[in-house]
């Protein structure tokens, strides 16, 4: 998938490709499942990885809905 296939799917709260991808918000600092029923993050802030390592070691926390959900951590 591309950023922008990325970008349109979040915010469908659709559970399919969580795992796949996480979405992590640069002016949060939080990270988030696909399927987050946040606010959808403007694209320009959003950067995405294939891990939750991948966030976590870019200074990225999870957010508080998600935790709960996947137990990231
Ligand atoms: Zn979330």
């Amino acid at each position: 998938m591309t950023d922008e296939e990325k970008y349109k799917f979040i915010g469908c709260r659709d559970t399919k490709y969580d795992g796949v991808f996480y979405t992590a918000v640069k002016t949060t600092g939080i990270f988030c499942l696909p399927s987050c029923k946040a606010k959808k993050p403007l694209e320009k802030n959003v950067i995405f990885y294939d891990t939750k390592d991948k966030a976590i070691k870019n200074g990225f926390r999870a957010c508080k809905i998600c935790k709960q959900i996947a137990s990231l951590s």
